[in-house]
């Protein structure tokens, strides 16, 4: 199937989509990045000291300059000592400073990264948590989609703590470099200072117009990016279906297709770049060249306080102010990638309204409820629309096993979602053993249930483990006879590493057994079997029901089965049609009846071929 679908209808990003302000990015990012306050005041110190020593180069030299020309110009000529002396504190001054300077920035980047890695472990940890409370009706909402909630947070963490990289290790060291810079280039000369803050503004603008250009660009060549891989991934998945059909080429020429796309626009966006980056080197040289002419005119005019070494001592510095401001346009970038991603990754942490609702009502400890629903007119329409329920009044009665029947899609499963408190009823009640569901501690109510799903999950981690998760603190001498009871212990036995064999290479039947023995060993006292054989083959799926049978005395149990053999037995049954219970009673009673359920039994019993096998029976036992 995954081959087929569109791949491509990824969330456009743009600057425009964005309502976050850079003010509401930092204020979310605060409480992430205070419990490292220490840590930022260190990096801070650094900075600051980086950033005076970004300057001494300009100092050395300027004075070096001119002693050097003092020294050529002395009545008599210069004495090779004193020139030796200017340049050991030259070589000593400037090798110091580039030791130090080096041991500064090694400190400043391992701060700064532990603070991002930092930040970016606790937002990690903070949206698993928070995804983990939600409760089930979020993931079934547009845009929800596992792929894309986990783009979102990947690319929410990723930005946010590029923000915090971006700002402690690349903005403030450059910024205040050129702050300093700037303020010696006033100090030493009005005029050059104001030449070079002319510049400052022409840099913006040329950023400005860049950043307008190369909006969007970014975020298609991310996009096409995004559905290079996923398609990629989709035909690894699909290879059985497309080497079945013989879809070799048509895949690749799908992939073809998104590659020229995309090289068309990473070549774009280079071309635009380029042409932005060169104009930037341009005006700097124009500054250069600028700053270069002013200080010569002013040293050729003798203009007080300006040496020969002054020219040298500007060129440096005005280097110093025009570093941070080339890289204004990644920052530019990077800032609004964050604004648009940081919307999306704090509109998860911020969804209060999504998290599960807890009632209070608690069975005592070791006590076990009686098991018996009551659900009167209840209503129920998916996030997505589908009107599954429609005046649903039913009683599962305790201690019993109830069948729900009825063709796909009637509701059956969803009847299951909303007794276990995956999803909350539009409208009517639902009360277990009289107390109305909602008012249900969710975990003491969940811990009363046993669910076996026809696709059950089995994480990734080895058999036991995957048994165990029924209950972690169960002995292995439990898990055994868990394994035992699910008809399982045999073959797993007869693997090579038995019970520490990754669970994940189990066959569908296999995996089944192993989610009913997690069953079997959380030991509930209520039961919701959905299709509990679906996946298994004949002797297997008799062996399980011998052992359901066996673990059904004394519980409740709810059965949904196409597989007539395993709800005939039941105590009650219900038929279901699009949402709506349209027969009741004993299986007996309700054939009886005739209507939908004769339909499904009697269409059941011709699709098994049951005169054949009833022939076949008595002519063998003859
Ligand atoms: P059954 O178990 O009888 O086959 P379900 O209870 O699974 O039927 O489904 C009832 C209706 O609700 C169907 O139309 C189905 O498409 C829809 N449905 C089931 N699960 C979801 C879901 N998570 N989100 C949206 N619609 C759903």
């Amino acid at each position: 199937m995954a081959p087929f679908q569109n791949p491509g209808r990824n969330r456009r990003v743009s600057t425009a989509e964005s309502k976050m302000g850079i003010g509401g990015l930092l204020k979310g990012l605060l409480p992430y990045v205070t419990p490292y306050r220490w840590l930022l005041v260190a990096t801070l110190a650094l900075t600051f000291i980086g950033s005076l020593m970004a300057q001494v180069n300009a100092v050395v030299l300027d004075r070096a300059v001119d002693r050097i020309n003092a020294l050529l110009h002395l009545d008599g000529g210069f004495q090779w000592p004193d020139a030796a002396r200017i340049l050991v504190t030259i070589s000593v001054i400037l090798l110091g400073k580039e030791v130090l300077a080096a041991l500064i920035t090694f400190g400043q980047r391992i701060f700064g990264e532990k603070i991002r890695i930092h930040v970016s472990r606790d937002l990690s940890l903070r949206v698993v948590d928070r995804i983990l409370q939600f409760r089930m009706a979020y993931f079934s909402q547009d845009g929800n989609e596992p792929g894309k909630l986990q783009t979102r947070i990947d690319r929410g963490i990723m930005s946010l703590s590029n923000t915090v990289k971006n700002f402690f290790i690349d903005i403030l060291p450059l910024f205040t470099s050129a702050v300093l810079a700037l303020v010696l280039m006033y100090a030493a000369n009005v005029y050059v200072g104001l030449v070079a803050t002319a510049i400052i503004p022409v840099y913006f603008w040329i950023t400005a117009v860049q950043g307008r250009r190369m909006k969007g660009w970014r975020h298609r060549v991310f996009g096409t990016h995004q559905q290079l891989s996923h398609g990629i991934l989709n035909i690894i998945e699909s290879m059985g279906v497309i080497k079945s059909f013989n879809r070799e080429r048509v895949e690749a020429a799908k992939q073809a297709a998104l590659q020229e796309q995309s090289t068309d626009q990473q070549m774009q966006t280079r071309r635009i770049s380029f042409l932005y980056e060169g104009l930037k080197t341009f005006v700097e040289q124009i500054g250069t060249v600028l700053i270069i002419i002013l200080t010569a005119y002013l040293v050729l005019i003798d203009y007080p306080g300006m040496t020969i070494g002054k020219i040298m001592y500007h060129v440096l510095l005005f280097a110093n102010v025009s570093a941070p401001i080339r890289q204004l346009h990644r920052i530019y970038d990077d800032l609004n990638d964050a604004l648009v991603y940081a919307e999306g990754f704090f509109g998860i942490l911020e969804a209060e309204q999504e998290v599960e609702e807890s009632g209070k009502w608690k069975v005592e400890s070791g006590e076990r409820v009686r098991g018996c629903f009551e659900l009167r007119n209840v209503e129920f329409t998916y996030p997505s629309g589908t009107h599954a329920l429609r005046d649903l009044t039913m009683t599962i009665l305790p201690g019993q096993t109830t069948a729900l029947v009825g063709l796909s899609g009637a509701g059956k499963s969803t009847i299951v979602n909303l007794l276990d408190k995956f999803y909350t009823p539009d409208s009517g009640t639902i009360t277990l053993d009289g107390i109305p569901l909602h008012e249900w501690d969710t975990r003491v109510l969940r811990e009363q249930i046993g669910l076996v799903l026809q696709k059950n999950h089995i994480f990734s981690g080895t058999i036991e483990e995957n048994i165990r998760y029924g209950r972690p603190d169960a002995t292995r001498e439990e898990v055994l006879e868990a394994a035992r009871k699910a008809y399982i212990y045999d073959q797993v036995v007869a693997l090579p590493d038995g019970f520490n064999s990754n669970a994940l290479q189990l066959s569908g039947g296999q995996q089944q057994r192993i989610a009913i023995a997690r069953m079997f060993l959380k030991d509930p006292p209520i039961i919701f079997l959905d299709e509990p054989t679906a996946s298994l083959d004949a002797i297997a799926t008799e062996q399980i029901k011998n052992s359901i049978d066996a673990i059904k005395q004394g519980r409740t149990v709810i059965v949904i089965s196409h597989n007539i053999g395993q709800i005939i037995d039941s105590d009650q049954l219900y038929v279901l049609d699009t949402g709506h219970c349209v027969q009741s009673g004993t299986p007996a009673e309700v054939y009886r009846q005739g209507g939908l359920y004769k339909d499904i039994f009697d269409a059941s019993a011709r699709s098994m071929n049951a005169d054949k096998i009833a022939e076949t029976l008595e002519e063998t036992s003859r």
